[in-house]
């Protein structure tokens, strides 16, 4: 039987409840089980793929091309099971789909209302394909209250009438705040957040209870008490110093136990949890350090790079370093000399983004690093403008611009209009809409033998993830491989260029596609651990 649990939060949003499912999850799986997570978003956007990173963090990729939500990519990291376009759903999808049917006249003339029809495609959604689950983990996004997630509180709770008795979990994610004037954490928060969720039917099964030091025995009794749950279902989430504790410290406080006694499961052994440990032996206890600057235009918000971050971590887990981050907005590189914000760090590495905003920055920073001889890393936007660099500086195109950003008499970079999909064309008008038409989720490229990134994969085949309305113009390539930017790697077909590196530096790769989207804490993708041992070995030289 497939049993599911259903995790919402309140009191505040950013209490980590995409982690704290992730952990859940992998916590789960390391006693063996077959585990699903998915995420229900309450707002109105179709997806998040027209929203902006620094409003709602990165638009993390699957392979089938759907753009969803940030902790997706935490789902993928802490289980390593690849999400797909049915892990998320967002009201604008549901409502998009249900009108859309309303239009056909799918419906004979009925009323369409919230109850039944939207709520009963939230609930098709959650309930389809998991047969071959044991545990189907839930997230519901926002906090319990929000306008817009009742419909979705109320598909859940519908849910849990409807399955077989002791099959589904509700477990609230809330926050106990310490009070130094009173030396206390406060429960009262939390007994409001679970009498909102029980004034819609909801009963929680279990309290995750975020907080930055142990809950004392009497607060731990008076939460069971008023919020109405078993004292031992009243679990500690303690602050940790890295995301790759929390499987390890939610073990301790007993979450799985919990889970497990909440559908009468005997736990059989304990969990396998030797891989966390070693990955968090090697986080806290790295035997040196590198610095990357990223030069990028969200770096208002972590968020916004994720993945990236994540990746970037990785690829210290590989090399046994901690790796430090220097984040620089790219406009700041189109007023001032990048010399002295760059002098003395071991990398550069230019992100993926969009639009002209900091554009000439990036440049810069392309060019430094080039002449440098620094490690540099571009990445879809990054290797963009690493090849515009390439074509004003080495190749004398002076006009050298993207299309992007306005017409240009040298389209070095230009909009990608018709791209294969394995033996499918797929096509995109110059005007199509913004949300949902780019070269989006996993295509497969050939790297040319004895290039620097087939020695960093190992391999000349390789699939990775893509989100790109523009592409390198291949017209362009023979003038830029005379100058030593190599086209390193190419659609199978050989009609979109993957991958540029400059022949006789160190470490200089673009990529066109999102490499931080497949990498793992156990599984580093190949190219952020050797940009980091690049970096190591840069580090040596200044
Ligand atoms: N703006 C560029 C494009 O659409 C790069 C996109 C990206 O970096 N993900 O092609």
């Amino acid at each position: 039987m497939t049993r599911y649990v259903f995790i919402t939060g309140g009191v505040v949003s950013s209490l980590g409840k995409g982690l704290a499912s992730a952990a859940l999850a992998a916590l789960l799986q390391a006693r063996g089980y077959r585990v699903r997570l998915r995420k229900l978003d309450p707002y109105l956007n179709v997806d998040p793929g027209t929203m902006s990173p620094t409003q709602h963090g990165e638009v993390f990729v699957t392979d089938d091309g759907a753009e969803t939500d940030l902790d997706l990519g935490h789902y993928e990291r802490f289980t390593g099971l690849p999400a797909s376009r049915a892990d998320n759903v967002t009201t604008g999808r549901i409502y998009l789909d249900i009108i859309t049917k309303e239009r056909r006249g799918d419906y004979l003339g009925a009323t369409i209302q919230v109850i039944p029809h939207v709520t009963n495609a939230i609930k098709a959604f959650v309930l389809d394909g998991n047969d071959d689950y044991d545990f189907v983990l839930v997230e519901i996004g926002g906090t319990v209250g929000d306008i817009e997630g009742l419909p979705f509180f109320e598909a859940i709770r519908q849910i849990g009438q409807e399955r077989p008795r002791g099959s589904v979990c509700y477990l609230h994610l809330t926050l106990l705040p310490y009070i130094p004037s009173a030396g206390e954490l406060k429960t009262k928060p939390t007994q409001h957040s679970v009498k909102e969720l029980r004034s819609i039917g909801i009963q929680p099964d279990i309290l995750l209870c975020r907080c930055d030091r142990p809950i004392p025995v009497d607060e731990r009794r008076k939460l069971g008490l008023f919020c109405n749950v078993r004292e031992s279902a009243v679990i500690e989430a303690r602050d940790v110093d890295t995301i790759y504790a929390v499987p390890l410290s939610y073990r301790e406080a007993g979450l799985d136990r919990e889970i497990l006694a909440h559908f009468q499961m005997e736990p059989e052994g304990e969990p396998k949890l030797e891989r966390w440990q070693n990955i968090l032996e090697r986080v806290r206890n790295p035997e040196g350090e590198v610095t990357i600057a990223i030069v990028g235009k969200y770096t208002g918000l972590k968020d916004a790079y994720k993945s990236l971050t994540e990746a970037l971590t990785h690829g210290g887990i590989a090399n046994n370093v901690r790796v430090n981050l220097e984040w620089i907005e790219a406009e700041v590189f189109e007023r001032e000399d990048p010399a002295p914000f760059l002098e003395g760090l071991h990398g550069i590495l230019v992100p993926g983004g969009f639009g002209q905003r900091g554009a000439e920055g990036k440049i810069r920073a392309a060019r430094y690093a080039r002449e440098r001889n620094i490690p540099y890393f571009g990445i879809c936007f990054g290797m963009q403008m690493a090849v515009i660099e390439a074509a004003r500086s080495l190749a004398g195109i002076t006009d050298a611009n993207s299309t992007e950003f306005g017409e240009t008499r040298e389209p070095v970079v230009g909009l990608l209009t018709e791209w294969m999909r394995g033996n499918e064309l797929e096509r995109r008008a110059a005007e199509s809409d913004l949300g949902g038409t780019m070269r989006l989720g996993a295509y497969k490229a050939t790297l040319a033998e004895g290039t620097k990134i087939a020695q960093m994969y190992g391999d000349t085949e390789i699939s990775e993830r893509h989100r790109h309305r523009y592409e390198v113009n291949m017209a362009y390539r023979e003038c830029l491989e005379a100058k030593g930017l190599r086209f390193s790697g190419t659609s199978p077909d050989g009609l979109l260029p993957e991958t540029v590196e400059h022949e006789g530096h160190p470490w200089f790769i673009g990529v066109q596609f999102h490499p931080e989207l497949k990498s793992r804490p156990f599984e580093p993708h190949p190219l952020f651990k050797g940009f980091i041992a690049a970096a190591i070995e840069q580090s040596r030289l200044v």
